[in-house]
């Protein structure tokens, strides 16, 4: 089976919701775990060698915010939170977690299943694809170096999210072909547009826009094809 042996921890502190979460995505295949703070979530994920973790936020001992930011400090794995309002969401979006993607409750078991596929496949699709991409792109005075995922503008470096910086270097890389936010969202985010929230492209461009804006131009590096997406200009 596709899914074996592949690792997912589950961070959440209601034992019912933990318990049916745990049981459903075994049962899809994959090895569980369920632990029920934040401090033991951190632990459990700086040591145990998951594959994706899935994250609520009001834990106790230690927040979700909190177990999200220091576990991305050192590891490179797949994050989906799990939100109980979509206010929390909105929040996510603006604090720059370092999450791959959220989900609202109550949500699908169906959903939730294919979103961890989505995501623990795409983090496999990086490491084969990173490997062939070119080392380094540059559209306006942007430069992307797809190794060292520096993005700098003219010579200063721009920190960016993870998603902030696969949405840059796929426009970037794709320089004069218009996107629209369905196809972003399977080519970036790798789930089903169909299930997604689209706006979530939308924040996500937002901020891009300010992370790169040139304040001597009024044209945006990522500019909007009115109906139809977003694309770079090609150089
Ligand atoms: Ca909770």
């Amino acid at each position: 089976m596709e899914n074996t042996q592949k690792k997912i921890l589950i961070v959440e502190d209601e034992k019912n919701i933990a318990e049916i979460l745990k049981f459903n995505i075994q049962t899809a295949g994959y090895s569980v775990k369920a632990v029920y703070d934040g401090q033991s979530g951190l632990d459990e994920a700086l040591s145990g060698g998951y594959d994706l973790i899935l994250l609520d936020l009001m834990l106790p001992v230690m927040d979700g915010f909190e177990v999200c930011r220091r576990v991305r400090e050192t590891l490179d794995v797949p994050i989906i939170i799990l939100t109980a309002r979509a206010e929390e969401r909105d929040k996510i979006l603006g604090l720059d977690l370092g999450a791959d993607d959220y989900m609202t409750k109550p949500f699908s078991i169906d959903e939730l299943k294919s979103r961890i596929k989505a995501n623990i496949r795409r983090y496999s699709n990086e490491l084969v694809s990173n490997k062939i991409a070119e080392t380094i792109i540059t559209v306006g005075d942007i430069t992307i170096d797809c190794e060292s995922y520096l993005v700098k503008k003219g010579d200063s470096p721009i920190e960016l999210s993870k998603k902030e910086y696969e949405l840059l270097a796929f426009l970037a890389k794709n320089a004069g072909k218009v996107y629209p936010r369905e196809e972003l969202i399977s080519a970036v985010w790798g789930y089903d547009p169909t299930y997604s929230d689209l706006r979530t492209v939308d924040v996500t461009i937002a901020r891009l826009r300010k992370k790169v804006a040139d304040p001597d131009s009024s044209t945006n590096l990522i500019q909007t094809k009115h109906g139809m997406g977003y694309f770079i200009e090609k150089n």
